[in-house]
């Protein structure tokens, strides 16, 4: 049967510019980590135009519409429901335009450039954008997620290098609001209703981002602590100390470093793992005949290590690449073992280690047959806790998940003060926890800030009223 909408986007956007086949659509239609279900069609506008069109054309039509980015992200936010009604606004055909102000240490990018594409071409000048991590998405797709990463700590999060925005709202309507200045203070700066509220407001077809001087030299050590007070107790030593060169601070759990060696055949830096293991890595512009980063580290961690009473166990200095591929393979080894619930977490860092002693004791209590496993961005107070259990143990895992997600949560958010999505955003796959702790004002201001931007209330699988 022919659908009206499709021909009329084919006539917009050209044969390229749209994906109906089942097959073709498939790799639109699943998600990363969470999120599967069945798109009317792939839409794939190729400029700002004709993402104006498409968002017109689907307005007429009543067509519901979510923007994807590179599809990294790990809340299913990214991916049409299972209606088969929604159509997949793809941005991955809007990524010619990368334009460097090298004297400004600004760059304009289409939205739907990769974090790769963007560092491969600013190499040559010696910048870099430094929302770092293991992924590879789309500029786009960071800002509507405000995406973190692992030198956060450092450089701070997307919404701390994003200078300016172009949007296109749910009726068509094209917002520029390209600023390029780092300081301007003209009344409302648009863009922040963009960042991080995945895409509801809009799609964001262009951006400018400021980009960092690349470092000349980094050096990376993993340091054995007892225990999670003594790796706040380092982190705090490193901050005073090196606070200016720090540019890492990644912690592994036992646990998890333990999955990773049972399924690769990586070094092992202890002989023994310890609970925590940190990654630290310092960075820096200058050359080491000027500042002798390695130097440097090795004699703060051996100070440090003298005054806290066996508390740091062990420290080993070495290559960055080695330390960062345990931290990167912890996600894929812990599938390898068993069933995954994963948490993105964020608590006040003070309260890292007594927020991660109650999940455990909860789970000895509650769940004894699944396994508490955690790592993350210590750093910015963000932890991935990952709980395993044996494939095909539980014989109804929605109810397992559902009860672990209910208690958890809870937890962190109102007895530890802490968010229950650091970093991932909002999606169907923690909307539920959205509607029971965002604010009933914040919701009010959302529905008329959306009912203003997307009057016809057709953009993304989220709500945040
Ligand atoms: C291995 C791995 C490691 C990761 N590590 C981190 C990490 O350290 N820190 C972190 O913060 N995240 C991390 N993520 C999550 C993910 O990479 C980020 O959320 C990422 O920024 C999403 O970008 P994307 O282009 O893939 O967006 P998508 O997944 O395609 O979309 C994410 C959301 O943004 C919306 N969106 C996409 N493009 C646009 C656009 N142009 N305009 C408006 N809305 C849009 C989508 O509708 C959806 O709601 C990781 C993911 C993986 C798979």
């Amino acid at each position: 049967m022919s659908d009206r909408l499709i021909e009329a986007l084919r006539q917009t956007l050209g044969d390229r510019g749209v994906i109906d086949a089942p097959s073709d659509r498939a790799r639109y239609e699943q998600g990363w980590r969470y999120g599967e279900g069945v798109a009317r069609c792939v839409a794939r506008p190729a400029s700002t135009a004709e993402v104006a069109a498409t968002l017109r054309l689907c307005a007429e039509h009543g067509a519901r519409v979510v923007a994807q980015g590179a599809n990294t992200g790990l809340v299913a936010a990214s991916t049409p429901d299972r209606s088969g009604a929604m159509v997949v606004l793809s941005l991955e055909r809007l990524n010619r335009t990368i334009e460097l102000d090298a004297a400004a240490r600004t760059v304009l990018v289409d939205g739907g450039v990769l974090l790769s594409q963007l560092n491969e071409a600013l190499l040559p000048h010696g910048f870099w954008f430094p929302v770092d991590l293991g992924a590879d998405p789309q500029i786009g797709g960071m800002v509507a997620t405000n995406t973190g990463g692992t030198r956060l700590l450092k450089y701070g999060d997307v919404r701390h290098n994003l200078l300016g925005v172009e949007v296109v709202l749910g009726d068509g309507t094209v917002v520029s609001m390209l600023n390029r200045l780092r300081k301007n203070n003209t009344g409302l700066d648009g863009k922040h209703l963009f960042i991080g509220t995945t895409g509801v407001f809009g799609v964001v077809t262009r951006a400018v981002l400021q980009v960092a001087p690349r470092p000349t030299q980094r050096t990376t050590a993993l340091v054995a602590c007892r225990n999670g007070e003594a790796v706040l107790g380092l982190l705090q030593a490193l901050e005073r100390d090196l606070g200016d060169v720090l540019s890492a601070f990644e912690v592994m759990g036992q646990k998890a470093l333990e999955a990773v060696f049972r399924h690769h055949d990586l070094r092992r830096p202890f002989a023994e793992l310890p609970a925590y293991s940190a990654l630290v890595e310092l960075s820096s512009t200058l050359p080491s005949s000027a500042l002798a980063l390695d130097a440097l580290l090795e004699e703060r961690l051996g100070a440090h290590a003298e005054t806290t009473d066996d508390a740091i166990e062990d420290a080993v200095l070495g290559s960055g690449e080695d330390f960062w591929a345990l931290r990167h393979h912890i996600t894929e080894s812990l599938r390898s073992d068993g069933d995954v619930l994963a948490f993105d977490i964020s608590v006040p860092r003070s309260r890292l280690p007594a927020f991660t002693r109650d999940v455990a004791a909860l789970l000895a209590r509650d769940h004894p047959n699944v396994t508490l496993t955690d790592y993350g961005h210590w750093g910015d107070g963000g932890t991935h806790l990952n709980l395993v259990w044996p494939k095909g143990a539980v014989a109804d895992r929605q109810a397992l998940v559902t009860t672990l997600q209910d208690a958890i949560y809870p937890l962190a958010v109102e007895r530890h003060g802490g968010s229950y999505s650091a970093e991932h955003g909002v999606g169907p796959h923690n909307q539920r926890f959205y509607d029971r702790f965002a604010d009933p004002a914040v919701k009010r201001l959302c529905r008329a800030l959306a009912e203003c931007c997307d009057p016809g209330r057709l953009l993304g699988t989220v709500r945040l009223d």
